[in-house]
């Protein structure tokens, strides 16, 4: 047998006792079959070396990550995850590092019933791409797009904490120990928000994940549904770590630009309010309502704390 079949059995080939899976990787084509009366959602997200992670990132959070950003695309259209494929270029095999990038992949895969199904592996750069696939009721599917006028707009799980984390990896803060590991943490394994996203889809009128920072996401539901946003800057929901540098150094920018949180923003009519709130008790995340929408293009206005409003940063990270 080639390394290359070698390594594909030794560490992507599991047994899954899932009667969704006709034929399992190892064949051309995976074959699975999704229940009737149930539509596919599919989603891809890749992670480039030095674009997305620093080099020396360990391989296990590595795993974990390039999983779990496709998770949180299934949980913010309220998909239930099923199957994934992964395509990893490697410059080479070393097994230890392949060995960590297999528990880091199955401990997240297997919390959430996913079943990886087939991929490629090739030599080059390093670069990790899934595809995630999940199911949804027929005409299932919270989209950007269903947003209304008068809505609240809610976050799961706290902003920023990921950017700051990303700069205290770059030396260029220094943060208490428990403070850097909490942020670090988000930054490197971030929780995907698929309970939320199940639980909370039959309440909300647009959902979206927060990967490239609050406004600029929060921004693609306005320009979707057609709405302004007024947002309490108060009320957002931040780690301590990232909350004291607000306060004392008036850095928005964290958790209204900061990337990478992959939780999850949505909109919901004030009728929902309680019914919301009453989701707390079974989610292992806070829901918290930062603000409402009004009629309007796609504008976000932020109230400071003491009165009038934020000056917002530039919004987003876009790779062209
Ligand atoms: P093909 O040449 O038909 O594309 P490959 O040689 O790329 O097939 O892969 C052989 C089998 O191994 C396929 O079933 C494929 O889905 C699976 N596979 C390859 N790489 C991975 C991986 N990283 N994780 C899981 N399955 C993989
Ligand atoms: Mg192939």
């Amino acid at each position: 047998m080639s390394q290359e079949f070698e390594l594909i059995d030794r560490y992507f080939k599991r047994e899954y006792l899932r009667a969704d899976i006709l034929v399992e990787n190892g064949d051309d084509c995976a074959v699975l079959l999704p229940p009737a009366g149930k539509s596919l959602a599919v989603t891809t997200d890749t992670l480039v070396e030095g674009v997305h992670f620093l080099a020396d990132t360990p391989s296990d959070l590595l795993a974990h990550k390039a999983l779990a950003v496709n998770l949180s695309d299934l949980a913010a259209m309220g998909a239930s995850p099923a199957w994934f494929t992964l395509a990893l270029t490697l410059p080479e095999a070393d097994e230890r590092w392949l060995q960590e990038f297999a528990k880091g992949l199955f401990t997240l895969a297997d919390s959430m019933g996913v079943a990886l199904v087939g991929g490629d592996t090739t030599r080059g750069p390093l670069s990790l791409s899934i595809t995630a696939m999940g199911l949804l009721p027929e005409k299932g599917g919270v989209l950007r797009s269903g947003a209304q006028v008068g809505d609240d707009v809610y976050v799961t799980g706290t902003l920023g904490g990921a950017a700051l984390g990303l700069r205290a990896l770059r030396g260029e803060v220094s943060l208490p120990s428990a403070h850097e590991y909490m942020c670090v943490e988000r930054l490197q394994q971030p929780q995907p928000r698929v309970m939320a996203g199940l639980a909370l889809a039959p309440y909300v009128t647009a959902m979206i994940d927060c990967s490239d920072g609050f406004l600029a996401d929060l921004g693609h539901i306005l320009s979707a549904s057609g709405a302004d946003a007024v947002i309490r800057g108060e009320s957002l929901p931040m780690l301590e770590a990232v909350s004291e540098r607000v306060k004392e150094q008036g850095e928005w920018a964290l958790p209204l630009a900061g990337g990478d949180d992959y939780e999850l923003i949505f909109t919901a009519p004030p009728s929902r309010r309680e019914a919301i709130a009453s989701l707390v008790d079974v989610l292992d995340c806070p829901l918290t309502w930062v603000g409402s929408l009004f009629a309007g293009e796609g504008k976000i206005n932020v109230q400071a704390p003491e009165g009038g409003y934020i000056e917002l940063p530039e919004a987003g990270y876009s790779h062209f």
